[in-house]
């Protein structure tokens, strides 16, 4: 995970559509509250407006085609999905916990709750899941304030992740001990085998690269671009960049 910067700027269609629909939600919630705490009553969120292609083209910018969390490049394969990072529908405190009703209805065309992440990352691990340091804090209206919740989840829109999550080799592991690190980690199964395997793979890459770079007796041009090449395998643009920053910096203290 690396720090994300998404732009200021609001696409039309969220601020538009996206308000309107926002409104009515409201209305509709407002009108019977308990129908969609018990679930008998349920949003029905409009996935055009929220995963627009203008939506999700600003959010690939902003993040180099990488999913927010795991930095891998889904595209090749598979669409990705919009996420929310505060759950739209229901929300969950752990995975052994019940789910609650509805979720953060009132953020699901917020253009601040946004992040383009892999199917992987959002629908096996992170669903519903949204835990706080203190749950009696959640924010379960529009009114309540969000800014006095203590998300557990490290957010890449809002924060440097780097300071929770670092890289032990291939495998990531808590900072310090950070617990959010490692509630992160585990919640959103960012250790999870494949994953690790391809963090391997590329990690192997990386170091033959950097080898080549301190090779005895290797001809300039030759240097100059495996040089070139590992400054762009750990930029902001390249997959798994937050563990390859930290292997080449280890790899030149050695
Ligand atoms: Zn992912």
């Amino acid at each position: 995970m690396i720090r994300i910067s998404r732009p200021k700027s609001i696409p039309s269609v969220l601020r538009k559509k996206g308000r309107r629909l926002t409104r009515a939600d409201e209305k509709e919630y407002q009108r019977d509250p308990q129908a969609f705490r018990d679930g008998s009553k349920r949003f029905a969120f409009d996935r055009s407006v929220y995963a627009d292609a203008s939506v999700k083209k600003a959010l690939l910018a902003a993040q180099h085609d990488k999913c927010a969390f795991c930095e891998s490049k889904p595209l090749p394969v598979s669409d990705g999905d919009v996420e929310h990072f505060r759950p739209k529908a229901a929300v969950q405190q752990a995975v052994s916990t019940p789910c609650e009703r509805p979720g953060y209805y009132w953020l699901a065309y917020a253009w601040h709750n946004l992040l383009f992440s892999c199917e992987r990352c959002n629908r096996r691990h992170k669903k519903s899941l949204f835990p706080l340091v203190d749950p009696q804090q959640r924010a379960r209206i529009p009114t309540d304030p969000i800014e006095t919740e203590q998300p557990i989840f490290i957010n890449p829109a809002e924060e440097d992740p780097s300071a929770h999550i670092s890289f032990r080799e291939h495998v990531p592991i808590a900072r310090n001990g950070s617990r959010r690190g490692k509630r992160t980690i585990q919640a959103l199964g960012l250790d999870r085998e494949h994953l690790n395997e391809a963090r391997e793979t590329h990690l192997k890459l990386l170091n033959h690269i950097f080898l080549l770079t301190r090779l005895p007796g290797i001809p300039p041009e030759h240097r100059t671009s495996a040089e070139d090449l590992l400054r762009r395998m750990t930029t902001d643009q390249a997959e798994y960049a937050s563990m390859s920053r930290i292997a080449v910096a280890t790899w030149q203290a050695q």
